[in-house]
């Protein structure tokens, strides 16, 4: 199985949205902190998810589900991020939408279990040969281009490494260079270059050189001087899915999907080589939480595999969530049933309620969002906002940022203003009413 060659998958472009939430914010006996961990009001449902974290360390959870049940905007994305985050460092969170399992070209029941694999961990402790220290030199030696071109190309680079038993020069393949460059390694920082792939791991800044250099001392972390070739356990958080992409033969085809064709013999394969892994100690697998949002969306063909798939002895957290009550369970003519969901799914639910938020909240979160995206906001753009927020969707409201930013800067200001948000809502709401009329005009277009 190669496992020096994977890359994650991981959606990170749908998590970005939620990168202030750190966890679900509770004191030691459990109650919400009103703003904790990134999180702000909701407190009932934080504290019901606290008890589902606690089921979960406890193993109570085999075999069943949590229902975020609420309306849109209400937090239910970014409190199945927070249990995950609960769930300790690195636990893979794979965020979905139930209508994802509707394609021409590949099987309901394969987009699920390729989710479900997104959704499963594996930490894996390797021994390997590395160089490990202090970069005292890096020179990337050139020569003319050999096939007579124009410009140079880099033949080799030559490294000093420097460790507490003294300092070694290493002349290192061209693509270490290149490894080195993705890393920003630079003089001064204390890596290590695994021998057999030339994978280089940036480890962080030498307090040595510091000094050395005269520089701010407290800027770097002190480190412990290394060897220079030495065995070293390297950790490695993959997951099921990532492994699969990795091994996946290349079948020809025009787009990408079509060339990394997964099949069940493959994941069969992958499975054998976990749990080899396993018995010898060397992996271990690290359950994580798949968030299917808009649960009713899904149809009674996909509850069946879901079910099944929930018994499996390696299954993630599943996290429903939806924002409708009663309604027909998609593939069936007219069973109605609560959220959409098969009454035998249903039982096995552990259904938690968001609730809208008060204009308070709204700012309050409005506000974390301003501070991680570094932009700067004044008091009558956030109230405006948070009227925004109340009116439509707190998501609305939030993805209104950006776009206020960029008129800001427009304007030559950093810091948004009332009229910014209203200028961006105006535009915004100009167009739904145009695009209605047939005159559609963007956005974007207006920036
Ligand atoms: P939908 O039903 O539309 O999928 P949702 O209920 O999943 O919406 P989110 O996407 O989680 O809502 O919330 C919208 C935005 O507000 C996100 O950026 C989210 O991180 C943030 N957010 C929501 N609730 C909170 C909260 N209680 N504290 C901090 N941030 C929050």
């Amino acid at each position: 199985m190669k496992v020096e060659e994977v890359k994650s998958t991981v959606k990170t472009q749908r998590i970005s949205a939620h990168s202030h939430v750190k966890g679900l914010g509770l004191d030691e006996s459990g109650y919400a902190i009103s703003l904790a961990a990134g999180l702000v009001g909701q407190e009932a449902a934080r504290e019901a998810a606290g008890i589902v974290v606690d089921m979960i360390r406890s193993k109570k959870m085999a075999g069943r589900a949590v229902l975020l049940a609420g309306p849109p905007g209400t937090g239910k994305t970014a409190i199945a991020l927070a249990i995950a985050q609960e769930l300790g460092n690195k636990v893979p969170f794979c965020p979905m939408v139930g209508s994802e399992v509707y394609s021409t070209e590949i099987k309901k029941t394969e987009v699920l279990m390729e989710n479900f694999r997104r959704a499963i961990g594996l930490r894996i402790r390797e021994t390997k040969e590395v160089y490990e220290g202090e970069v005292c030199e890096l020179t990337p030696v050139e020569t003319e281009n050999p096939a007579g071109g124009y410009g140079k190309t880099v033949s080799h680079v030559i490294i000093g490494l420097r460790t507490a038993k003294g300092s070694k020069q290493l002349k290192l393949d061209p693509s270490i260079y290149e490894a080195l460059q993705k890393e920003k390694v630079e003089v001064g920082d204390v890596i290590y270059i695994e021998a057999n792939s030339g994978a280089v791991k940036r480890q962080g800044r030498s307090d040595a050189f510091a000094t050395e250099f005269d520089l701010e001392a407290e800027e770097y972390v002190p480190l412990p001087k290394g060897d220079v070739h030495k065995k070293k356990e390297v950790v490695q958080d993959v997951t099921l899915h990532d492994l699969d992409v990795a091994n996946a033969k290349p079948q020809g085809g025009q787009d990408v999907l079509s060339m990394m064709k997964i099949t069940d013999k493959l994941r069969r394969e992958i499975n054998k080589v976990v749990d080899k892994y396993i018995d010898q100690g060397i992996a271990e697998l690290v359950p994580g939480v798949l968030f299917i949002d808009e649960v009713h969306m899904l149809d009674i063909e996909t509850f069946t595999y879901l079910h099944r798939a929930l018994e499996s002895a390696i299954a993630p957290i599943v996290i429903f969530a939806t924002n409708r009550g009663r309604c027909v369970i998609r593939g069936t003519d007219d069973i109605i049933s609560p959220h959409g969901v098969p009454l035998d799914l249903l039982d096995r639910l552990v259904i938690i309620r968001t609730l809208p938020y008060g204009r308070t909240d709204l700012e309050q979160i409005l506000k974390l969002r301003v501070t991680v995206e570094g932009l700067e906001i004044n008091p009558d753009a956030l109230t405006a906002l948070g009227e925004v927020g109340s009116r439509s969707t707190l998501r609305y409201a939030v993805q209104l940022l950006t776009p206020a930013s960029l008129i800001a800067k427009t304007n030559g200001r950093n810091i948004i203003t009332k009229a910014d948000v209203d200028e961006i809502e105006f535009g915004i709401s100009l167009d739904k009413g145009r695009s209605i009329s047939g005159k559609c005009n963007s956005l974007y277009f207006r920036l």
